[in-house]
């Protein structure tokens, strides 16, 4: 299994190193923008996924391949990485083999678990969602798993905030139409204040979702949205990073890895692989003609998505 991905641009973490804990999309929510497409089977039972040692020797190999150590290593992907009964592993094993610091982007679901928030305090940074606090508003937007709430998840997020000794942000994805009233950001500032997150950061649609048609919101619409929360916030915007990685030889294989994690565009393919946009554009055409990718259009951008094994 390759448990390794990129260095892609993120928008929050620079260069970033994905590890995936999942060969498929595993997780506890069916949120309606998610980019890895529709949750089979919303699950929020912990099982065995990986060998931690595997993933720390192919973390390593990667490394050594790179003329510049990323940013980050992040784990994310396929899957929710608290649904990982080995996620502590995974994070004391990188540990061993480099000094890049380990990023944890989780839904926050499972944080009600002591055992979930043990392991995460070996991460240098963890990032937890919250997009909506009304019930009514997280199953419309995160279509949770049956036995979750939006009242657990937020009791979850706060014995995490009171208990955890590490850095921390909070990450909020809004929908326009969904969970960018007033009410709601109202409601997100007050549970936010009693969070005390290092910073929040406040994303919307970006990529195509799991549901089509969603809109994202403005510029303009997500700095009104920051300001109504009225607690520190990054904007998404541009990847915070412009550090320089170079990657091997380009093959249908490594733009497949990409866009099997979310879907890209030609030009994101380029920054992350360092070619040039139209060798990505003509990777991506071959992999739609032979039924590997589909092209689908959201803001006048061009995102190419992962078709097989779906
Ligand atoms: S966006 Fe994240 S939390 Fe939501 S369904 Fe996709 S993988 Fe799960």
């Amino acid at each position: 299994m390759g448990f390794v991905f990129g260095p892609v641009p993120s928008r929050r973490l620079g260069a970033s190193l994905g590890v995936d804990l999942f060969p498929e999309k595993i997780c506890s929510l069916n949120c309606v923008y998610c980019q890895l497409g529709p949750t089979p089977d919303p699950t929020t039972t912990r099982r065995s996924t990986v060998d931690p040692s595997a993933v720390a020797a192919e973390v390593r190999d990667r490394l050594a391949e790179l003329d510049r150590p990323p940013d980050f290593l992040t784990l994310s992907g396929s899957g929710e990485p608290t649904l990982s009964l080995e996620l502590g592993e995974v994070i004391a094993g990188l540990g061993d083999v480099t000094d890049v610091p380990v990023a944890v982007l989780t839904n926050g679901t499972l944080l009600s678990e002591a055992a979930v928030r043990a392991e995460l305090t070996r991460a240098d940074l963890v990032v937890p969602s919250l997009d909506a606090v009304s019930d009514e508003k997280f199953r419309q937007v995160n279509r949770p798993h049956g036995s979750l709430t939006a009242a657990g998840h937020v009791q979850g997020l706060e014995k995490f905030a009171a208990t955890h000794p590490g850095r921390w942000w909070l990450e909020i994805l809004l929908v326009a139409g969904l969970n960018d009233s007033p009410d709601e950001l109202d409601r997100l500032a007050a549970v936010i204040r009693g969070l005390r997150p290092e910073k929040v950061h406040l994303n919307t649609v970006v990529r195509p979702g799991a549901v089509k048609g969603l809109r994202g919101l403005s510029d303009d619409e997500l700095t009104a949205a920051a300001d109504r929360l009225d607690y520190p916030c990054d904007l998404a915007g541009r990847p915070a990073s412009d550090k320089k990685i170079h990657r091997g030889s380009v093959d249908p294989a490594e733009l497949l890895a990409m866009i099997k994690r979310r879907p890209v565009t030609a030009a994101d393919a380029a920054q992350s692989l360092r070619i040039e946009p139209e060798v990505a554009l003509q990777g991506f055409q071959v992999l739609v003609a032979e039924g590997r990718a589909v092209a689908e259009t959201l803001d006048l951008e061009t995102y190419y998505r992962f078709v097989n094994g779906r």
